[in-house]
């Protein structure tokens, strides 16, 4: 079997990969295993030292990696630059702060002295979508290698390439053998590793579908799982908005990484009284994107990842309008090669509607016409995930009081929903479990032991 590299603003195949077969992928998870016998004993100085030079690493080699990226799953250039900027950012985070958030705790109880101490698990797996292929590996390879831990990446099939070149950086930074490695291996090849002694817990971003399968079977194991699944985010804009922000930073929201993200403003939930002004100013933001080469760095949206997401999406688009949705800007692919799909706005998007129901992942807007808080509330809840909300309102407080019932992990007054090493970031309902990034993160896979001194 081999798993190919097409460049999605073309169409065209850049290279092929062999996939890993049973034997290599068993003799990795070994390797694996026997580095991090070693590496749970390094200090947090020696293992600081390396993501520091990881850090610098990075940034010396951002134009190239984020050239890399752009080719193989088509995100803009700029952005690209970004993803690689804030992946030094993580890496420098938790060099930073792991001793201090695993520090030992002491607890006062009947023995001479107690306290909780935070041990590293063991090997834990990894796996990773295309989207943001760079950080979201960084993300958790971070804080899983500060605490101790070692890892091993199932990328997804569409970039092996970015999937290689970060196994090339943990080696050019000095980081022990086989402490990070990646299986090329597709998503049959998943069960056999989770179920291996030696892998000890499961992290994955992606689908609800995977996660499911991936939990099911991790479950079976008695392994422990972190899942960051998509999103539906509600953006809700309240009459005291300042609408014009509003609508550039939905716009932003909508159409970052090309619309492919898990925490884009995807519903956007607007109150009849500023309906009709948002729209206007929304409708401008969004046309005025720029779509093209993502390699140009003047592009804002580049092309969806694969052909068959963009048809995916297209679909999703066209069975909403057929059910009354109301197209006001984009809704055909791009003729000529690639995959892109153009910046597209519905209206009057309703239950029943994929656009409503189900997450759309790409750059297309759902816009929903409420008449008072409650409603908006309901709007906001009326969905299976549970991510992220943005709410709008010049008065902030009322806008928090909304905010502060809407049921997911992460909700942003006045800006949109973003990541940042400093704050946790995870879902409620089928966007997942168990927290990344902050303390929280690093706290997910460490044995939280109790010890207790007579
Ligand atoms: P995906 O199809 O679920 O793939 C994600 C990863 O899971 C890939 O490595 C994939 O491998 C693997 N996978 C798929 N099916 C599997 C199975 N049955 N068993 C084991 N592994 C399996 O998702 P995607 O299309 O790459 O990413 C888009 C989704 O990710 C969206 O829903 C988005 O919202 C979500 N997402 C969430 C976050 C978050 O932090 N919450 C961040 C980014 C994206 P193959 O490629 O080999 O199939």
């Amino acid at each position: 079997m081999s798993m190919v590299s097409i460049n999605p603003a073309s169409g065209e195949q850049i290279e092929t990969f062999e996939e890993y077969d049973a034997t290599k992928v068993m003799d990795i998870i070994e390797r694996v295993h026997r580095a991090w016998l070693d590496w749970r004993y390094a200090s947090f100085d020696q293992r600081s030292a390396r993501f520091l030079r990881m850090a610098r690493h990075l940034r010396d080699r951002s134009a190239d990696l984020a050239r890399l990226m752009s080719r193989e799953m088509g995100k803009p250039v700029a952005e690209a630059r970004g993803e690689v900027e804030k992946c030094a950012w993580v890496c420098e985070y938790y060099a930073q702060q792991a001793s201090a958030m695993l520090a030992e705790q002491p607890v006062a109880s009947d023995a001479s002295r107690s306290c909780v101490a935070y041990r590293p698990l063991g090997v834990v797996l990894a796996v990773m979508p295309w989207n943001f292929p760079f950080w979201q590996v960084f993300r958790f390879a971070a804080p899983a290698l500060m605490a101790g831990n070692a890892a091993i990446l199932k990328h997804s099939s569409n970039v092996p390439r970015c999937a290689m070149t970060i196994e090339e950086l943990f080696t050019e930074t000095g980081f022990p053998a086989d402490v990070f490695r990646t299986l090329l291996v597709g998503s049959s090849g998943v069960d056999s590793v989770i179920e291996h002694p030696h892998v000890r817990a499961v992290t994955l971003t992606g689908s609800e579908r995977a996660g499911r399968k991936v939990a099911a079977k991790a479950g079976q194991m008695l392994k422990k799982t972190v899942l960051e699944l998509g999103g539906s985010d509600p953006f809700i804009v309240m009459p005291g908005a300042d609408l014009q922000q509003a609508a550039m930073a939905g716009a932003r929201s909508r159409c970052l990484n090309s619309g492919q993200s898990c925490i884009a403003a995807k519903r956007f939930i607007v109150f009849d009284e500023v309906y009709d002004a948002f729209l206007e100013h929304f409708g401008d933001a969004m046309a005025r994107l720029v779509i093209g080469d993502p390699l140009d760095d003047a592009t804002q949206v580049g092309p969806q990842a694969r052909g068959d997401l963009r048809d995916e999406l297209h679909q999703q688009v066209l069975t909403s309008i057929a059910a009354g949705a109301r197209l006001l800007l984009g809704g055909q692919p791009l003729e000529g090669p690639g995959f892109f799909y153009p910046p597209t706005i519905l209206a009057e998007v309703a239950p029943g509607m994929p656009a409503y129901d189900e997450e759309l992942f790409g750059p297309v807007a759902s816009v929903i016409r409420v008449a008072d808080e409650q409603q908006a509330l309901t709007v906001a809840n009326d969905t299976p995930f549970g991510l992220g909300c943005s709410v709008w309102n010049r008065d902030a407080r009322k806008a928090e009081a909304l905010a502060a019932r809407v049921e997911a992990g992460a909700v942003f007054v006045n800006g949109m929903v973003k990541s940042d090493p400093r704050l946790p970031f995870g879902g409620v309902k089928a966007s997942g479990y168990g927290r990344e990034l902050a303390r929280f993160g690093i706290q997910e896979f460490v044995n939280v032991q109790t010890v207790w001194i007579a």
